[in-house]
């Protein structure tokens, strides 16, 4: 099986099949990228990564479990001190360590996914983590104050700014690596994560014909919204711009050309069975709270195959 994902409702899942020993490989969100303090920073495959060796932060859902931030005070103190912008994300300093050594990687001129197959084989992964391709995307906001980056809209801005579209700049650049191009001949099954279907899923599906080779495949999603509301993060500004109903209807609508199961929350009460037509529709607990709900949801998933 496939597993696409971006960096927190997913890597909840990806942590359940795990538990069950499914077997499975992960192409990752690459789109929100982000270059700081000298750094490449790719925070869906960190937090993939993460999830994998079971070191992941659980509260957030970003970063290492019991990481310091002792490099990240000193940087913002002496930003302070310059009254200069300083380092606007907060890095742990193990966390900063794979950023190190990533980039160091990539300025040696390895690729991306080169780079990601190290640090995974680095903390013992035996799922192969690849990113979506080894082009720079950069997901942009735009918004009534004008393009930002998906991290200065989220992170430094808060998310508070208007958002007038999204868009991914770079991406008719962006091709299928060897490593996805042999995992799509290999695998029938294509499980999408409960992740932002616009800034986390869809610049995967923008690679060149990868929505496209995904139509002759079994494809599986889990809704990342309960009612009219996702259980966190800015999917419901983001499909709002893109002309989505924010609900799990809205999620199928977006996927209606390569979904053939969906799976909702069994609390949602805002289902259309009319909205969601020629697409199985199962409802369970889709709410990833803890280990033994990710168990069961990864259980629930793989009663379906
Ligand atoms: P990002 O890269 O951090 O934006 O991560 P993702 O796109 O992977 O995850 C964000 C999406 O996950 C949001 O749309 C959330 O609504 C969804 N999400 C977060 N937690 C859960 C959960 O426990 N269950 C489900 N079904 N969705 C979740």
């Amino acid at each position: 099986m496939i597993v696409l994902s971006g960096g927190t409702g997913t890597p909840k899942l990806i942590s359940g099949l795990k538990q069950i020993d499914e077997d499975f490989n992960i192409i990752v969100n690459t789109g929100e990228d982000y270059w700081i303090s000298g750094n490449l920073i790719s925070p869906d495959i960190d937090s993939v990564i993460y999830t994998l060796a079971g070191i992941i932060d659980k509260e957030r859902w970003w970063g290492i479990k019991d990481d310091t931030f002792v490099t990240h005070e000193e940087i913002s103190r002496m930003a302070y001190n310059a009254k200069v912008k300083g380092e606007w994300m907060q890095i742990g300093d193990l966390d900063r360590a794979t950023h190190i050594f990533r980039s160091d990687l990539i300025r040696e001129n390895k690729n991306k996914t080169e780079a990601t197959l190290i640090l995974a084989k680095y903390f013992g992964i035996k799922q192969k983590v690849l990113p979506m391709c080894n082009e720079d995307i950069n997901t942009i906001i735009k918004t009534g104050e004008g393009e930002m980056h998906f991290q200065e809209f989220w992170v430094y801005r808060r998310g508070e700014p208007l958002v007038e579209d999204v868009y991914f700049r770079n991406i008719e650049k962006a091709k299928i690596t060897k490593e996805i191009d042999r995992l799509l001949k290999e695998e029938d099954t294509v499980l999408i994560g409960p992740s932002n279907p616009i800034s986390s899923i869809l610049p995967i599906l923008s690679v060149e014909n990868f929505r496209e080779r995904l139509k002759d495949k079994y494809v599986i999603s889990i809704s990342p919204i309960i009612g009219e509301k996702p259980i966190s993060g800015p999917a419901a500004s983001f499909m709002q711009v893109k002309g989505l109903e924010v609900s799990s209807n809205g999620v199928a609508e977006f996927y209606k050309d390569i979904l053939d199961v969906f799976v909702v929350d069994y609390r949602d009460n805002m289902i259309d069975k009319k909205k969601i037509k020629d697409i199985d529709l199962y409802a369970t607990d889709i709410l990833i709270e803890n280990d033994e709900k990710s168990k069961k949801l990864a259980q629930f998933i793989r009663n379906l195959l």
